[in-house]
């Protein structure tokens, strides 16, 4: 983790919750000093609580984000939410390429990367995720996979901007798996993104972190911050995740 900016950790609640639980969740988070001091905390709320928690969020530190968005701003897309009416919710940022859209939804490189030109447009500043599935892993294919799908992200209209540039890495065989990625796997494709990339790109890492995992890969130099997935719904395990990476 850099000395000089602040790690992120970002909570994916994905489509889990109720309303209620939502509120609660959110609330115990916007209160807890641990989110305000050197480190930058954001919530990916399901869409129909993203205005609760927006407001029970609000001019606070932790950062609202969307889960996914729609490649264009406004039409007869039955189902989708665009980058605007995310903006006008209070996102400022937004997940991109998650592996479930790419593997559960077909999105393919190309639709990436107009979501992130549509994000760009918006207004968000995208949270860009990369990834290899186990074979790829297995047949020494992680990071050429990894280098195809941060070109088509650079493609992208806008992308990398003049804001903070997002990427997150998530081995797809680490998610929701209990296996997190080995400290050299990551640190060898946390620098090979790096040296893809314009700038000063800060790059998370997300896969099974947990309260225990969390301070070890917080301390990498490669590492900028962590996306979590399943433990990020319950204020105990994201609160231990926020603290263990909090820089001293
Ligand atoms: C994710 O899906 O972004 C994620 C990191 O999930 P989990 O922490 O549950 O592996």
């Amino acid at each position: 983790m850099s000395q000089t900016t602040k790690p992120w950790v970002i909570g994916n609640w994905k489509m889990n919750l109720d309303r209620r639980a939502a509120e609660i969740l959110a609330r115990e988070i916007a209160d807890d000093p641990s989110c305000r001091a050197k480190i930058k905390v954001g919530l990916a709320p399901p869409f129909p609580y993203l205005d609760r928690v927006a407001e029970i969020l609000g001019h606070g530190p932790v950062a609202l984000l969307g889960q996914d968005l729609h490649p264009e701003a406004r039409g007869a897309y039955t189902g989708s939410v665009s980058g605007p009416m995310l903006r006008d919710m209070g996102v400022t940022h937004v997940l991109v390429g998650h592996s479930e859209r790419r593997r559960l939804h077909g999105e393919d490189d190309n639709m990436i990367r107009r979501k992130i030109s549509a994000a760009v447009e918006a207004g968000l500043t995208p949270v860009v995720c990369v990834g290899e599935d186990l074979a790829q892993r297995e047949s020494q294919q992680a990071m050429t996979t990894i280098t195809t799908q941060l070109e088509a992200a650079l493609a992208a209209d806008g992308w990398p901007g003049q804001g903070e540039t997002l990427v997150a890495y998530e081995p797809v065989w680490a998610i929701g798996t209990d296996r997190v990625a080995g400290r050299e796997q990551i640190i060898e494709i946390h620098a090979g993104i790096r040296r893809l990339l314009p700038g000063h790109a800060r790059i998370l890492y997300g896969g099974s972190v947990s309260p225990d995992t969390a301070g070890p890969l917080a301390r990498e130099k490669e590492i900028d911050g962590l996306l979590v997935g399943s433990a990020s719904l319950t204020a105990t395990t994201f609160l231990a995740i926020v603290k263990a990476t909090t820089p001293a």
